[in-house]
């Protein structure tokens, strides 16, 4: 077997993967307690680990049968003191493999900051077998009826009497999953269950862990709120690095890498990747075993396979009619291809337009153009800067269709409950809501809960047509012959787009 994956960023080789050779790798790892060789360009994670209230006896989960060892293209940054030599030595490759794997035709042309193609072989491998359906995951519909309240405080642990101070507002814990879970569209049994498996916070009322309850020691994210958006990210991480190929291996706390077996589904491999950047490799092993996430998950819900929602997107799933968001005969400005939806590393879903009074200037004053709604709809959520709309009369945010529109001022914006007709106006561009260095429109699409990105469906807004690019932000639209390309720019020919009815 012999097959290459190619993602929008990063190149993904499987070489080697003779079956044969299974059998002689792990006798390699059994006997052999040496690390991976892992790139220096990481920092080393701190070495205490979070108490952990739910791992019983350790015991080993066996792999499943994947080839070892694979060779994967990761990313280097070139630093200070680096040679193409001395590169090449680290990861134990000729000079002109390097360049060759670079394109580089003068080994002298090397740059602070670079960045290079190195192959790192993985001697580890995750286990191949799936333990949560995706629709946990997601904030999709099976979650329709779920009470993240009714169940903390049924369990009446240290969740139920919990309180954060989060951006102004004190909220119980409940109040913050439920925020964390709408904002990162993730499922909130999965967040609950990682905070019982972490930390124990939802049956125990006297954890020893409360800084840290997701387990990610971090001074810099204390707290529930802080844990719980971290956690939501790693997880949308795995996710869509999943469904987009992008994420080529997993990595864990202590730098060690394992190969991600085809056979996984993105919402297994969203709570791998969570629990790899909290622990060592081995440790994990039990964490992602029959006695770690899963008997949390049965202990506080059942079996997760009751739930499942399948397929959560239907392989022959169409937008449908989306205009551009903003008046007919005002020019916008095409700020940003695609980029996640929500935090960092998730689905590309979203874009970004920047209003003609505001774009160019870096201005965070709220604009005085009104973004207007994309399709007919309801106004499900509208605060912090954030309204959702749903499609088709939906009074949940992860059933069918649903728009996010970031950035909206709540000066002049829309309320919750209110039906929109395609093209009414919703609310006005500004930094509100997130991060944001000038007023702008943050702007995608989710079906069931999943954030929808343009190469997954097609993303189509008054006939125009959104095209991904490698590098997050990068990215065309077009139309016909006309063509536009995402800058953080105010050029009329390059990025500006004139809204009319479409065709
Ligand atoms: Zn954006």
């Amino acid at each position: 077997m012999n097959y290459e994956l190619r993602a929008s960023n990063l190149e993904f080789r499987i070489l080697n993967s003779e079956f044969a050779r299974l059998f002689v790798f792990i006798l390699l790892i059994a006997l052999s307690s040496c690390a991976p060789a892992a790139d220096e360009d990481e920092p080393l994670a701190p070495a205490a680990l979070p108490t952990r209230a739910q791992i019983a006896t350790p015991a080993r989960v066996p792999s499943a049968p994947v080839p070892l060892p694979q060779t994967i293209i990761d990313r280097y940054s070139v630093r200070a003191g680096d040679t193409l030599s001395s590169i090449a030595l680290r990861y134990n490759i000729s000079l002109d493999e390097l360049m060759e794997l670079n394109g580089i035709a003068d080994a002298n042309t090397l740059g602070i900051g670079q960045m290079l193609k190195v192959p790192i072989k993985l001697t580890r491998a995750a286990p191949g077998e799936s333990f949560i359906p995706n629709s946990e995951v997601v904030y999709g519909p099976a979650y329709e009826n779920f009470d993240i309240a009714a169940f903390a405080n049924q369990h009446s642990g240290y969740l139920a009497a919990y309180r954060e101070r989060v951006e102004g507002e004190t909220l119980t814990g409940a109040q913050i999953l439920q925020l964390v879970s709408e904002r990162f569209s993730v499922g909130p049994r999965v967040l609950l269950t990682l905070l019982e498996l972490q930390s124990g916070w939802v049956t125990n009322q006297f954890p020893a862990q409360i800084q840290y309850p997701m387990g990610l020691i971090d001074s810099t994210r204390q707290g529930l709120y802080f844990q719980a958006g971290w956690t939501a990210n790693a997880l949308n991480e795995g996710y869509y690095g999943k469904l987009s190929a992008r994420l080529s291996h997993l990595r864990f706390k202590d730098r060690a890498r394992a190969f991600i077996p085809p056979s996984l589904n993105a919402g297994t491999l969203a709570v791998m990747n969570m629990l790899a950047q909290t622990t060592t490799f081995d440790a994990w092993q039990n964490e992602i075993g029959a006695d770690g996430f899963s008997a949390a998950y049965r202990k506080l819900f059942g079996e997760p396979d009751q739930y499942a929602i399948d397929p959560l997107v239907p392989r022959d799933l169409r937008q449908p009619a989306l205009r551009l968001p903003w008046s007919d005969g005002e020019m916008w400005y095409f700020s940003g291809g695609p980029h996640t939806g929500w935090g960092e590393n998730g689905g590309r879903s979203a874009i970004d337009f920047s209003p003609d009074d505001i774009a160019g200037s870096g201005s965070c004053v709220a604009s005085r153009r009104f973004v207007v709604a994309a399709a007919a709809g309801k106004v499900l959520r509208s605060e912090r800067g954030r309204v959702v709309e749903t499609l088709n009369g939906n009074n949940f945010q992860g059933k069918g269709w649903a728009l996010l529109y970031l950035h909206l001022a709540a000066a002049g914006r829309v309320g919750p409950g209110v039906v929109l007709n395609s093209g009414d106006k919703i609310g006005h561009p500004s930094c509100e809501g997130g991060n944001a260095d000038a007023s702008h429109l943050h702007f995608a699409r989710l079906y069931n809960g999943q954030w929808i990105e343009p190469n997954a469906i097609p993303f189509v807004l008054s006939g125009w047509s959104i095209a991904s690019a490698d590098q997050e932000y990068d990215g065309q639209i077009t139309r016909g012959a006309e063509s536009r390309e995402a800058c953080n720019c105010r050029e009329d020919a390059k990025n500006g787009i004139v809204a009319d009815t479409g065709k």
